[in-house]
């Protein structure tokens, strides 16, 4: 299969969020939401990220996206913006440097992926505590892993 360039950003605010939620301290626990943005040909715009809310399970090394709120901000902002701005994926923290995934989150993307109804891929996004883990995971289950982001 010829390696096909997908060009991915995140909005300034986006990476501010993740900053917010670094686990820098041991007690710190995971913290995550969904990705909304555009996707335009091959350019992926990573416009918000939900913030995690009270619903949500938050552990040390765990989280689960609970609560329904990231789900109502997700519908609001695509109606705001008539559909401009919609459900691009997932994003969690990791208590480490260089993050990499579970075969927990793994399974999970996938199985969010092949459960799409618009057959569109899903990005995945892990927060460290220095650098990010970004992939997107296409309709079949099959994942591309970002080398390098760019932020605005
Ligand atoms: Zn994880």
């Amino acid at each position: 299969m010829p390696s096909q360039k997908i060009y991915l950003l995140f909005q300034a605010s986006v990476l501010e969020t993740f900053d917010m939620y670094r686990q820098n301290s041991r007690a710190a626990t995971e913290a995550g939401g969904i990705l909304l943005g555009h996707v335009r040909g091959e350019h992926v715009e990573v416009i918000q990220a939900t913030q995690p809310q009270a619903g949500d399970v938050r552990h040390r090394m765990r989280y689960e996206r609970n609560d329904p709120g990231h789900q109502t901000e997700a519908d609001l902002m695509w109606k705001q913006s008539d559909g401009e701005i919609r459900y691009l994926g997932e994003w969690h923290t990791h208590p480490e440097d260089w993050p990499s995934p579970s075969s927990v989150d793994m399974d999970g993307w996938r199985y969010r992926a092949l459960a799409r109804q618009d057959g569109r891929a899903t990005l995945s996004v892990i927060v460290g505590r220095v650098g990010l883990y970004v992939s997107l995971v296409d309709g079949q289950g099959e994942t591309t892993l970002f080398q390098e982001c760019q932020s605005s």
